[in-house]
């Protein structure tokens, strides 16, 4: 750290990603602060609640490599704090018969651990589901839940506990960039050397020139009341996680979900990994879409790696840099 600054790292915005880059940086012995406008657990970004799907099937290498990186960081934070944080259920990928047929494919060519199944054999697997022979689906026997708030407690005690500061309630209202970058806040002026932007649904507000745009989304969440067999719906006892497919939409079951929130999504619905294009001691995690938890502890272990600029090359992120040419999707990918 140099003398004539506050903070060697400052972190924009205390949601998953904003905690877990701190906590990276932190670790790293960087002298870091995190700013956070609203309070600590606040409902008003994408990271409260208490649930979230973990899982490695995905249909593009690099998102099965990090899926496959992400479970060990999780591991990791989950020994070092002692924490619960995950809780194994599997995951059922249901679609018709054509995509799920070429996502097997794909998991086999990368010998990826997964099953195919079948309407008929679905159900006589998990009895309180009911899909017809017209139903496909890949099993993920190693998707669980996240149990959300375990994760952001996990990682905000890990990063106050290697030395770092929070303020919460405190909002960043300008960014000079430079060597030294000045960020002003409703309370007082920092100075730092490096700087992660993980601000969320507020990302293109923060940094309205990024060529990647994200647009805030707001997500609903339905609630089911089990009214028998209640047994059978708990991850513990082996009730997966569903994702279904159906007419270019993705639905999502989990055990535990709470209030609807907002996500942001890019135009391409790949999130953004990468340095500022015109400034390279800002670092950007953004538009991390409906899925972004999963990678949260690994992301932020990569936006801390470029922000202390670092090799991130083990991983091809080619697809997640802020300034890629995007081709505006006219449907949704399932990736
Ligand atoms: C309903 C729902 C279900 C989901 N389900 C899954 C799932 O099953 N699996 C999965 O992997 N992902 C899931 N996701 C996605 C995942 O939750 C998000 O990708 C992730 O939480 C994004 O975290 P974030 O830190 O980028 O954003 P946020 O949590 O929104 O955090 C950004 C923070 O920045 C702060 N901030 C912004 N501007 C400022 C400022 N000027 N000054 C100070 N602070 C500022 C905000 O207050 C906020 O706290 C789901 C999302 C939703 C909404």
């Amino acid at each position: 750290m140099t003398e004539n600054v506050d903070f060697d790292a400052i972190v924009i915005g205390g949601g998953i990603m904003g905690t877990c880059s701190a906590y990276h940086l932190a670790k790293r012995g960087s002298k870091t602060l995190m700013l956070e406008q609203f309070e600590y657990g606040h409902k008003n970004g994408s990271s409260h609640g208490a649930s979230r799907i973990t899982r490695i099937v995905h249909t593009s290498p690099m998102y099965l490599k990090l899926a496959q990186a992400a479970y060990n960081e999780w591991n990791e934070l989950s020994q070092s704090s002692k924490t619960t944080i995950f809780e194994p259920s599997g995951l059922l990928w249901l679609d018709d018969e054509k995509n799920t047929r070429q996502r097997h494919e794909f998991l086999s060519k990368h010998s990826i651990e997964h099953e195919l199944l079948h309407g008929p054999s679905i159900n006589e697997r998990f009895q309180h589901l009911n899909y017809n022979h017209e139903w496909y689906a890949i099993y993920d026997p190693k998707a669980g839940v996240l149990l959300a708030d375990k994760c952001q407690e996990a990682a905000q005690k890990q990063f106050m506990n290697n030395g770092g500061s929070a303020h919460f309630s405190e909002k960043v209202l300008n960014i000079t960039p430079g060597k030294i970058i000045k960020v002003e806040t409703d309370k007082n002026e920092y100075k730092c050397n490096r700087l992660i932007v993980t601000a969320g649904p507020w990302l293109s507000k923060m940094l309205p020139d990024l060529i990647v745009k994200t647009t805030p989304m707001l997500v609903g969440v339905n609630f089911w009341k089990i009214t028998s067999n209640h047994e059978l719906y708990k991850a513990g006892n082996k009730s997966p996680c569903l994702m279904i497919s159906e007419d270019e939409k993705d639905f999502y079951v989990i055990p535990e979900v709470d209030h609807p929130n907002l996500i942001k999504v890019s135009e391409d619905q790949n999130c953004i990994l990468d340095r500022h294009p015109q400034h390279g001691n800002i670092v950007i995690g953004g538009g991390f879409s409906g899925t972004g938890y999963k990678f949260a502890i690994l992301f932020g272990k990569l936006l801390s790696k470029m922000a202390l600029e670092e090799d991130v090359s083990e991983f091809e992120l080619d697809q997640l840099k802020a300034d890629r040419k995007i081709e505006p999707l006219d449907k949704m990918i399932h990736y």
